[in-house]
């Protein structure tokens, strides 16, 4: 419960006597509540933009989704994907990663559990049944860690339960976290993934503030594949240091050793971006970061990436170390242009 102890949580009184609210209380019984009318209105008065943001991730809101309780996701053009459903089960997490897009998405910065469960899961059901036997591919963790307060909400239990009547749909479990237990003990779970954002521990230890080591996310795969789950790899952001590829190397060669190949069922490889809204924030939070170092450019959606031969660098040298491990795993890259996935998929 590291990740999820706030000191203090804000309760919008639509939602109060809500069964979900009132299991949170229950584990959660000597924090201090303030009840109010709308999540969105909280605000976190400090003088630094980075104590606001520090403070606010301390807090919790639970509050009711209204609108979009699904949303489907598609790139814009000239970048490469697939049309995808995202699950609004939260917003932000108790993390905090310098390179979060979430910092310049949202009007706060408070991890917010949407507790409206049974409209989320009508939401979603609705898109599986118009689907009929469609292969269709939703994901939770989008704009908030999908696991991070499971152990809160038990949410993926729900998620499972509804997901195990549609087998010809996957849903993406993407987190940091190592809250695993509630997916221990369930089995015939062939359509989760629980894919973790895996960094070496260099980067983890520069960004990726608060968040589980790289040993303590690899663990937490293993016990989840024992358990008889599929895993996913993303490498997103995949962030330039000193010495980036024996860094990369070493963390994939450990991610192969120590995880069974026949239950990963990706690698996602996605460069670090951002958009100029996102960069303005993360120098005003942290003057001295190295992270916006290096040579950006824009794209033709707004955001910055890193210089195209650069990028094709990273994706062919990593393309190839996991090459020489398996042709098993499907590699593939995330938000990248046409040019880019022309010139590296010989090696993907
Ligand atoms: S874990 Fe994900 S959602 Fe949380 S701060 Fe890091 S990037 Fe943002």
């Amino acid at each position: 419960m590291k990740n999820s102890h706030p000191k203090k949580i804000f309760i919008e009184k639509d939602v109060a006597k809500s069964s979900v609210t009132q299991q949170i209380l229950h584990k959660l019984p000597d924090v201090p509540v303030e009840y109010i009318d709308d999540y969105r209105t909280i605000k976190i008065d400090e003088c630094k933009i980075d104590d606001v943001f520090k403070k606010s991730k301390e807090c919790l809101a639970i509050a009711r989704k209204k609108g979009e309780l699904v949303k489907q996701f598609k790139c814009r053009d000239g970048i490469i994907g697939n049309t995808e459903y995202y699950i609004s089960h939260g917003n932000n997490c108790s993390f905090d990663c310098e390179y979060c897009f979430l910092q310049s998405y949202f009007d706060n910065a408070i991890p917010t559990l949407f507790v409206n469960h049974d409209e989320i899961l009508n939401a979603v059901k609705d898109v599986l049944q118009v689907a009929g036997d469609k292969k269709i591919v939703f994901h939770a963790g989008e704009l908030c860690d999908a696991l991070a307060f499971d152990g809160l909400t038990d949410l993926s239990l729900k998620f499972i339960s509804l997901f195990s009547e549609f087998p010809n749909a996957r849903l993406e479990l993407r987190t940091k976290t190592t809250t695993i237990d509630n997916l221990l003990n369930v089995s015939g779970i062939n359509n989760i993934v629980v894919s973790w954002t895996f960094s070496p521990q260099v980067i983890v230890d520069a960004y990726e503030h608060k968040t589980p080591s790289l040993e303590e996310r690899i663990s937490a795969a293993e016990k989840v594949q024992r358990a008889g789950c599929n895993v996913g790899i993303c490498l997103d952001p995949i962030i330039m240091c000193e010495d980036w590829f024996n860094n990369y190397k070493a963390m994939l060669e450990m991610l192969f050793d120590r995880l069974d190949i026949e239950k990963i069922k990706f690698v996602s490889l996605g460069g670090f971006r951002y958009l100029p809204s996102l960069a303005k924030i993360i120098r005003e939070r942290n003057p001295q970061t190295n992270l916006l170092l290096g040579e950006f450019v824009p794209c033709i959606d707004g955001k910055h990436r890193y210089f195209r031969p650069i990028r094709v660098e990273i994706y062919r040298e990593i393309g190839k170390i996991i090459g020489e491990i398996t042709h098993d795993v499907k590699v593939s890259l995330c938000m990248e242009t046409r040019e880019v996935w022309n010139t590296v998929k010989d090696v993907l």
